[in-house]
């Protein structure tokens, strides 16, 4: 379904951005694979080498998208490596979560400038190649970006944050034909959720219809529809990806 596009998954060594690329590049497309710990340079390469194993082609880039020119210079890898870039997967994010009246200043600002200006940094250094050609960009919001969520002040400002811009780039380069879309995950069993407490898990299944946490693979197949021709006239729209959580 993606044989020979190029697609950069920024947060792709762990969780739903790990299964984007697997299912990406098993369909045929190069991945390259971002991410920004050092502690995940190893499980970056062990992807890369699963993937290249199972016959596909990756390639694992280190850089903290919160900074442009960090952002940038991911975005002329991808470029240099693989003549292009036709698909953007702006999966990055972290939580720090805090009742408002003990939230920092800190912890707001560090969560809004990975999950949202993040995107900004990564669209607007990828946009430029994507426009000889066209493209898909596909955003990870949260429902929690449209319900909001007590504790998530920052984290749910910064997903409302991403559906506006999402909309916004759609607009913009509908023209061009890039598609811009956004996935709202509800609750999925990742790094991110196996923090929380059996007690707020239990809270949080009861809000559930389907009763269970979504996998990312569930999460990566919508991915895979928004990115490849599947989805040819659908552009500006949220999916949301929760067994039922907020609709
Ligand atoms: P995760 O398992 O915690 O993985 C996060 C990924 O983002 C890691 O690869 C991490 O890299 C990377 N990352 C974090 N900060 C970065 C930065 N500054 N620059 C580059 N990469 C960075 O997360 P997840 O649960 O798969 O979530 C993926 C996306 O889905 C996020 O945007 C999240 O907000 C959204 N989401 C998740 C859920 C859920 O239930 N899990 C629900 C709704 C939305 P390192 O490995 O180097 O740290």
């Amino acid at each position: 379904m993606l044989k020979d596009k190029v697609a950069v998954i920024t947060g792709g060594t762990r969780g739903i951005g790990k299964e984007i690329a697997r299912v990406y590049a098993s369909n045929g497309a190069k991945v390259v694979i971002n991410y920004v710990s050092e502690r995940s340079a190893e499980d970056a390469e062990k992807l890369v080498a699963q993937i290249q194993e199972a016959g596909g082609i990756a390639c694992s880039f280190r850089a903290d998208i919160s900074n442009f020119e960090q952002a940038k210079t991911l975005m002329d890898f991808a470029k240099d490596e693989y003549g292009g870039i036709d698909i953007l997967v702006n999966n990055a994010g972290i939580t720090k979560d805090m009742l408002l009246l003990r939230m920092t200043e800190d912890e707001f600002d560090k969560v809004i400038s990975v999950n949202l200006k993040g995107v900004f940094n990564s669209t607007k250094n990828a946009l430029r190649t994507m426009l000889k050609s066209g493209g898909s960009i596909i955003n990870m919001t949260s429902v929690v970006g449209i319900t909001g969520n007590a504790g998530q002040a920052n984290y749910a400002a910064s997903k409302a944050g991403v559906i506006g811009f999402t909309k916004s780039i759609a607009r913009e380069y509908a023209g061009k034909n890039i598609r811009v879309n956004a996935i709202a995950p509800g609750f999925i069993e990742t790094d991110m959720t196996n923090v929380l407490s059996d007690n707020t898990k239990e809270g949080i299944l009861d809000s559930v219809p389907m009763k269970r946490l979504g996998t990312p693979e569930e999460v990566a197949n919508v991915a895979l529809f928004l990115a490849s021709n599947l989805s040819n006239y659908v552009t500006g729209e949220v999916i949301k990806v929760d067994g039922g959580m907020a609709m």
